[in-house]
């Protein structure tokens, strides 16, 4: 497992690039509630990647997630699929699990 360390400034997000590392932005929220979180691959091989999540409830455009609501122990429903590389699995409780 990785640890998805939130770190909450953009800016030094992009420039650590720590495999797995997660930003949520709250400073865009959509109409729908949606806000983006950007996301280094776990396995080190790309980002930042952006995908659309919502506290509580799945957002109703594809592709998105349902949020825990947490910054610092991350959950996503459903499991997030990396084209790029392959990698598939599960950010739960601010750790990703590959499936
Ligand atoms: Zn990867």
């Amino acid at each position: 497992m990785i640890r998805a360390i939130h770190i909450a400034d953009r800016a030094e997000h992009r420039r650590l690039a720590l495999p797995g590392s997660v930003h949520i932005d709250l400073t865009r929220v959509e109409p729908d509630g949606s806000v983006g979180m950007w996301f280094f691959c776990p396995c080190g091989c790309e980002g930042p990647c952006r995908v659309s999540i919502r506290k509580g409830a799945k957002p109703a455009h594809e592709p998105s997630w349902a949020w825990n609501g947490s910054l610092t122990e991350p959950t996503l429903a459903p499991s997030v699929r990396q084209l790029n590389c392959g990698w598939h699995g599960w950010l739960r409780n601010g750790y990703w699990q590959e499936a």
